[in-house]
């Protein structure tokens, strides 16, 4: 059976090992000459599945009028853009209700944890090499009431299916002691010691090579111009280059795959939330931190990435498909890591940091799209939103048993696209 797998980001690039592995004839193909370029190219690279919530929690309404109209605020929603967010923005405000985040972040959470186990597994099978650390991650709190609230919500959406460790201030810096010029400031810390970080591009290619080896077949620097289908059923995928027949499609498109499903009638709720990264390559490395850091309130992360590699990661701007880093968000993004991290602060410029935004795929409730849709052979694996790299080796697995026939490891029901 030929499976053609549209988008070669790291979901797309994963789906590709997944079903070749189960004995499918598969095409990957991208726009993009290389795999990872877009949305998964330079991203937070966290592998954190126990905080894998959607954003629209609880408080998002107060969040939201809060920070609007802030230059230095973690989301940016101009006003011009409401009117472009419809029914989609009336959804995401309706899922931050406390019972339906809970449902959504339990089911991310289950997502997550069964994709690590699978992400785990090729990287040992197939000695993909990322950049990788496997020593937890810690999420940091700069007010006692925000770090007691916190530990509480974590403790109910993660209850039954992980530990997280939490820690006072003097905990948190005999960790990670790279925290220590701002241990005054900090009021605790959760500790995750089954999170993961790495370089997801690097991962994506690693996968996408191994998929190759296997016997796929790569078409980067390809443009789908049309998915074919004959009455209900697909049959082909049709690019800037030629029409290639497919038993099967997997559209992996992150942000742009609403565009690609549009031309027939199929409408998926995602919205691209754009945020940035600066990736730095540092001579001292003993005052990088080890672990991989979350300041929640903030939303920006930093990651370490090999001996000397650093990158700072976050923001969250509803900016519509635009991939432009205004200096001022990127100032933004250097002055939290200058603030958390003091001793490395004169290297923090935009002239020394590689800089790259990303949009992210977010759907309403926060839950990838991931499933069959109504055209026979058609099935979407997109709309991971924050955490597309947590839940893309599990996503890929699991929509790989479903069209090869099997039961998947993990229930599909919450992340069915038609719901
Ligand atoms: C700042 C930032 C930090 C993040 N940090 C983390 C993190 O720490 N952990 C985590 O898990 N996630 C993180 N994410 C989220 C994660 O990066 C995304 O969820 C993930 O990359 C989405 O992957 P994807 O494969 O669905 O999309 P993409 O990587 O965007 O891939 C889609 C591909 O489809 C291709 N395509 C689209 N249209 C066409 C077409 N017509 N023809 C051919 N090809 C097409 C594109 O070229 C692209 O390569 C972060 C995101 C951002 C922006």
């Amino acid at each position: 059976m030929r499976v053609t797998v549209i988008g070669a980001g790291v979901v797309g690039a994963c789906t590709a090992l997944a079903l070749v592995e189960r004995g499918f004839e598969v095409t990957l193909i991208d726009q993009r000459e290389r795999v990872a370029e877009a949305s998964s190219h330079a991203n937070g690279g966290g592998i954190t599945p126990l905080h894998s919530e959607p954003w629209n929690g609880p408080g998002l309404a107060g969040s939201l009028l809060k920070y609007m109209g802030r230059a230095d605020a973690p989301w940016q929603l101009p006003p011009q853009r409401l009117p472009g967010l419809g029914r989609w923005g009336i959804r995401f405000l309706a899922q931050s209700r406390r019972a339906r985040f809970v449902a959504n972040a339990r089911a991310n959470i289950r997502l997550g944890l069964y994709s690590l186990d699978r992400l785990r597994d090729w990287r040992e099978r197939y000695a993909i090499d990322y950049a990788q650390t496997t020593a937890g991650s810690m999420q940091l709190y700069f007010s006692r009431p925000a770090f007691d609230r916190a530990l509480a919500m974590r403790r109910e959406l993660i209850a039954g299916l992980g530990e997280v460790e939490p820690l006072d201030a003097e905990a948190v810096v005999a960790r990670e002691p790279a925290l220590a010029p701002v241990a005054d400031q900090l009021a605790g810390g959760l500790f995750y010691p089954t999170h993961e970080s790495g370089d997801a591009a690097f991962f994506a290619q690693g996968v996408a090579e191994e998929a190759e080896r296997q016997g796929a077949q790569m078409r980067l620097g390809e443009s789908i111009r049309r998915i074919v289908c004959d009455k209900q059923q697909l049959t082909a995928v049709e690019t800037d280059h030629e029409t290639i027949p497919a038993d099967a499609c997997v559209i992996a498109a992150g942000p742009e795959t609403t565009e690609l499903l549009r031309p027939l009638g199929i409408r998926v709720p995602i919205q691209p939330v754009r945020g940035y990264s600066a990736t730095f390559e540092l001579e001292d490395a003993e005052s990088l931190p080890a672990l991989p850091l979350l300041d929640t309130a903030r939303r920006f992360v930093t990651l370490r990435l090999g001996e000397r590699g650093l990158r700072i990661a976050g923001l969250a701007d509803f900016a519509g498909h635009h991939r432009a880093i205004p200096p001022a968000r990127m100032d933004v993004l250097l002055d939290n890591a200058r603030n958390l991290l003091p001793a490395l602060a004169d290297h923090f410029t935009p002239a020394a940091g590689r800089l790259w935004a990303g949009l992210r795929p977010v759907t309403p409730d926060g839950r990838p799209l991931l499933g069959a849709t109504r055209i026979e052979g058609l099935y979407l694996n997109a709309g991971h939103g924050p955490m597309g790299w947590t839940m893309a080796c599990g996503s890929a697995c699991a929509l790989a048993d479903r069209i090869a026939g099997r039961t998947p490891e993990i229930d599909l029901l919450p992340y069915d696209p038609s719901r």
